[in-house]
């Protein structure tokens, strides 16, 4: 099958041929559709993520496949069936963080496209527990950014709380879905880009923002919490500058650079700097439920799966509106 295989961080992807993966038990066989690229995929590349990648790899965990095989024992999803999987693989069901319902933070989790090959290729299998069902309105390219950059964010949200005026500082692929969520949600949404990007601004505004500016500038009012989307960790200390009394600002990536130190005065009256990591089951289902009802429409710019670097360089770049995703199968 054709894959874009990564043999080193930092080294370009290679278009491969490579043996079809065939399911174990429990797992499916996919063929994919499309699959996301995420901010993670690169923070894979540059090899900033704690622990070690399999590799070679196939990167990518926001896949949209058709179910075309079940190993023993897997009987959830028919063949032919449309499923979604997302970064979260598989866990133990057995340590601590599982047995308490934050399976989230389980000490063995596998990863897709990280710990086990994901989607940047034209087969892929999953644990068909780990999988969803993915709603019919939505195609095969606008879904695919639903399962990392919608349902992370989505967590994300929920750990900000019930914050009215929430900042997003990132207007991204994540963010663009999480503003239509919150807008739905009856908040009111202050997005900050780079300085200067006043298409990514207007973008925002389009999309239910009622304020946006460069993330160096302090809002018009001050905010309820905070998501950080970008990996830029000057932000966390920008978002709690803008933040009200009680404010929760979330970081919702996987790695960020370093917090400047600051002053305890930004973080007293029980503002609350805090991260989300990964995603459980029950955040998956609930925000597949939730995105048709809004409904969230996820802006995507689609790539050959021959161009997955060139894919994974324009979202390094912010030259993406929305989500950058690959069609493999289209
Ligand atoms: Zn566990
Ligand atoms: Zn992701």
């Amino acid at each position: 099958m054709r894959a874009m295989v990564l043999d080193k961080p930092g080294t370009p992807l290679r278009a491969a041929e490579i043996r079809e993966p065939e399911p174990g038990p429990g797992e499916i066989k996919l063929a994919v559709r499309t699959c996301g690229v995420c901010r993670t995929d690169l923070h894979i590349y540059d090899a900033e993520l704690q622990g070690e990648p399999k590799l070679p790899l196939v990167m990518g965990h926001q896949i949209v496949g058709i179910v075309v095989g079940r190993g023993e024992g897997a009987e959830r999803f028919e063949v032919g069936e449309r499923v979604g999987v997302p970064w979260l693989g598989w866990t133990d069901g057995t340590c601590r963080y599982c047995r308490e319902g934050r399976e989230n933070l389980c000490e063995h989790a596998r990863f897709t496209g990280y710990d086990v090959d994901g989607g940047y290729a034209e087969f892929t299998v999953a644990a068909e527990d780990f999988c969803f069902r993915v709603p019919p309105m939505y195609s095969d390219a606008e879904a695919a950014p639903l399962l990392c950059a919608g349902l992370i964010g989505y967590r994300a949200l929920r750990l900000v709380g019930a914050a009215e005026r929430i900042g997003f500082y990132g207007f991204g692929s994540s963010a663009h879905i999480l503003c239509q969520v919150a807008v739905h949600e009856g908040r009111r949404v202050f997005a900050f880009t780079r300085d200067g990007d006043d298409e990514g601004q207007a973008f925002a505004r389009r999309l239910g923002a009622e304020w946006a500016g460069g993330s160096s500038e302090l809002p018009p009012e001050e905010l309820d919490g905070a998501v950080v989307f970008a990996a830029v960790g000057p932000l966390m200390v920008q978002a709690l500058k803008a933040s009200a009394r009680g404010a929760r600002v979330i970081s919702a990536g996987i790695h960020m650079s370093e917090i400047p130190a600051f002053s305890y005065d930004l973080l007293w009256e029980e503002r609350t700097l805090g991260s989300v990591a990964n995603l459980t089951r029950a955040d998956g289902e609930d925000l597949l439920r939730v995105a048709p009802e809004v409904p969230v429409r996820a802006a995507v710019t689609t790539y050959p799966l021959e161009d997955a670097q060139r894919a994974l360089e324009d979202a390094r770049a912010g030259r993406i509106e929305g989500s950058a995703v690959l069609v493999v199968n289209g």
